[in-house]
């Protein structure tokens, strides 16, 4: 009988790289062909509804009716032009991935004939039917249908055939039922709180943005071999698989030279991706084999994170056409490292200042050290949730296994800055508050940008502060980054605006209390006192926020106990970790800054909860086919050949002889025995717990049965099937192992 891991190996070995022809144009000059951004708002819309637009992008003014219709006229003509005859509202459900109906423009024209419309109402509103996405039970209890509603901060772009419209969804009662919603809502948050610290400063601040650059981890497959394995096909990660014998452990392949087919797939993405404006700069090869890398330019965050979803749906599409298929499951195997999201991060202003980079004189460095330490006091004082925001059933497999980083929330700010905090720390309040009187400038060592970009860093901090912004490297590599991007800005819009709070009422203490001279240098008096008055506010921050500070090795065991003590959260149990939405510090965050409610928090968790069960029952489901059909019939076929040897052996040399010479024999032939009889039990063990776990109503009750029940049985099925793959006839086995699917291309 044929072998089908033989024939995929064969196959995969002799595919070609495709030849992938590039635009005659450069780069520069097709990026965006297919986004309608503002040139061809530009060149499409009348120069009056071209402003209105632009005032609506800009400053979220109204979007008035007509202004909708002229706008929908103009990118119509501009996707017809493109050959394009279908619409859609693309949304970011709170499932994985995107979802778009498409409908065509086509209308009846009352005559027996068909016209093509595209009105601005469909361009501003649709009502997909939507009970079938997850909802958490908000639309079973207050609201049938839902509607998506166009979101004009981020351009409508073409797929295919197709005028795609970036869009929110909504439920009739207004709560959010995606990521989207939330996450423009915090980014207002976070503009608010941010803005108004920034005039103690730069008074002529308006705006501040958040802005994420996400490097994106990814593996390729063949498909070939892909197909041949039904764990990455039906849960995108493999539950059985020995390792092989070299995987990671030379680090040749990270930044090695990109293999060929691997090439063509990279440059035919970035074609497409460019074309779609996205700005694609990095591309290398990962730690692992077969893993890469793909990072455009930082954007403001909520691009970003359509950009992301949009390029994650691109390279499921473009590795397909190269005979691979791209895992983006955060652990696709054991043993070498998973994938994460590594989302840059940092707020900048509308006048173009950097909020978490030094600048050039004493101000500019405290407003530095301010941004810098309201964002650990966001991240230490939420501490929970922000772990919360960033974990998933298939993330939780890549945190805390011996790759960065690991389950505990830390920052990492390098020598140099960890030096200036806790040089502000030490320094005398009364001292200083009488020098102020005479006008002295507290001392803000000056800090070059360069000298602090990239210096020193440590690869096992999950929020490592790398120069101009904070590297966020929890986030898994499947995630929209929205929900961390949602968590982290309301964290620090909250710190924020706390700190506001604190510093104003300092200054008319200070005002009211003393009186002020000018400064040495000639700074007047107020000037003055709203430096002291940040800086004391600053300083009581720098150590509230102290524990969330960790320069150390994040892998350590020492470490979770030292953690522990400093009150960050450890807990592990991913349905656990969710929790942390529902404390009263997060519920009274999200809903004083207008991003969620209780019942919109509750409702998501209901459907974190529910997507945590059905993943694991999944993969248990797979697990036990894949032992019962795949490993255990091969097995138990190699022991039967092996029993046929030593009968035959029995006959031809005697029993006495042959019980020596079959020694190797029967000690296999009992292994298997042994091992599978193992796996049989542990999978009616298995089918067990999973019953125990599907009549428990509570869907966070039946998500933690699921962790702490069905989970650690299958790293245990795992374990004897594996060691069966290292005995069994390599010719018998059925499944493409390790050492095929990471190294062929
Ligand atoms: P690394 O060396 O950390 O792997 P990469 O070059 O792969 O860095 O990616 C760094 C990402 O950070 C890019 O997307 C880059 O545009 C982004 N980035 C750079 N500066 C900032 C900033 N100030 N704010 C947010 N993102 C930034
Ligand atoms: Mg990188």
């Amino acid at each position: 009988m044929a072998n089908l891991r033989f024939q995929v190996v064969g196959e995969a070995f002799k595919k070609k790289p495709l030849e992938v022809k590039a635009p005659a144009e450069r780069p520069c000059e097709y990026f965006g062909k297919k986004v309608f951004n503002r040139e061809k708002m530009y060149k499409y819309l009348p120069k009056g509804i071209y402003a209105k637009m632009i005032d609506v992008i800009d400053n979220g003014a109204p979007l008035e009716s007509q202004v909708a219709d002229a706008v929908a006229a103009g990118m119509q003509q501009w996707a017809r032009e493109n050959g394009v005859t279908h619409y859609t509202h693309w949304f970011q459900p709170l499932t994985e991935g995107t979802a778009e109906k498409h409908d065509s423009f086509i209308e009846l024209d009352g005559n027996g004939g068909l016209i093509e419309e595209f009105s601005g109402k469909l361009l501003v509103q649709q009502e997909p039917d939507a009970s079938s996405f997850p909802s958490g039970g908000i639309r079973s209890t207050f609201e049938a249908r839902g509607y998506s509603a166009w979101d004009p901060t981020s351009p409508v772009f073409i797929v295919d055939d197709t005028l795609c419209v970036p869009t929110i969804f909504i439920s009739y009662s207004g709560e959010a039922l995606d990521y989207k919603a939330p996450l423009l809502r915090s980014l207002h948050a976070v503009d608010v709180a941010a803005t108004q610290v920034c005039k103690y400063f730069y008074p002529d601040v308006k705006k501040v943005v958040s802005n994420l650059g996400w490097e994106q981890e990814y593996f390729l497959v063949d498909e070939g071999l892909y197909s041949a394995r039904p764990d990455l096909l039906l849960t995108g990660r493999t539950l059985l698989g020995h390792d092989s014998a070299k995987n990671q452990q030379m680090d040749d392949h990270y930044f090695g030279t990109i293999p060929d087919r691997v090439q063509a797939f990279m440059k035919d993405l970035e074609i497409q991706a460019l074309e779609l404006g996205i700005t694609c700069k990095t591309r290398h090869n990962e730690v692992a084999p077969n893993q890469f890398e793909l990072a455009p330019i930082f954007e403001d965050t909520n691009l970003a994170v359509d950009h992301n979803m949009l390029l994650m749906s691109l390279m499921k599409k473009v590795a397909r056409k190269h005979g691979f298929r791209v895992l983006l499951h955060e652990k696709p195997f054991a043993g070498i490292n998973g994938s994460g999201k590594h989302n840059n991060w940092s707020l900048a202003t509308d006048t173009g200042i950097r909020l978490h980079a030094p600048g050039k004189g004493t101000e500019d460095n405290l407003r530095f050290v301010v941004f810098i330490v309201e964002t650990l006091l966001g991240l230490y004082r939420h501490n929970g949730l922000i772990k919360a925001s960033i974990m998933s059933a298939s993330n939780a497999h890549r945190l805390g296994a011996n790759e960065a980083p690991p389950a505990i929330i830390s920052s990492f700010l390098g020598k140099q800055v960890s030096e200036l905090l806790d040089h502000i720390e030490k320094s005398d309040s009364d001292m200083l508050k009488m020098q102020g009187k005479h006008g002295m400038k507290m001392d803000i060592p000056q800090i070059p940008e360069i000298m602090i970009d990239n210096t020193d860093r440590n690869r096992t901090s999950p929020f490592a502060f790398t120069g101009n912004r904070f590297e966020f490297r929890a986030v898994g590599s499947e995630a929209n980054c929205a929900s961390a991007m949602i968590a982290l800005n309301c964290a620090v819009a909250e710190a924020l605006s706390d700190f506001k709070k604190r510093v104003d009422a300092r200054i008319q203490a200070i005002s009211s209390d003393e009186m002020f001279a000018p400064a040495a240098d000639g700074t007047p008096a107020a000037h003055t006192a709203r430096f002291h008055a940040i800086l004391d506010v600053v300083r009581e921050d720098i150590k509230a926020c102290k524990p969330v500070r960790f320069d150390g090795n994040g892998y350590s065991d020492e470490w979770v106990a030292e953690a522990q003590k400093r009150g960050l959260d450890t807990e592990k149990s991913c349905p656990v970790i969710f929790d942390r939405f529902l404390d009263k510090a997060s519920v009274d965050m999200f809903s004083s800054l207008g991003v969620l409610t209780h019942k919109e928090l509750l409702a998501r968790n209901e459907v974190k909860w529910e997507t945590y069960t059905k993943k694991i029952q999944i993969e248990a489901r797979v697990i036990g086919d894949l032992s019962m059909n795949h490993i255990i019939p091969v097995a138990t076929r190699y022991q039967s050949q092996l029993l046929e040897n030593v009968k035959n052996m029995q006959d031809v040399f005697g029993s006495e002889k042959a019980s020596g010479l079959s020694e190797r024999n029967m000690k296999i032939i009992e292994e298997i025995a042994e091992r599978t009889s193992k796996i049989e039990t542990l999978v009616e063990e298995l089918i067990d717990s999973r019953k125990k776990a599907n009549v428990i109503e509570d869907a966070r009750q039946k998500a933690i049965a699921y962790h702490d029940s069905v989970l650690p049985k299958m790293d245990l099925i795992r374990y004897q099937a594996d060691k069966l793959e290292l005995i069994v006839d390599d010719a018998l086995w059925p499944l493409p192992k390790y050492r095929e699917l990471l190294f062929i291309r």
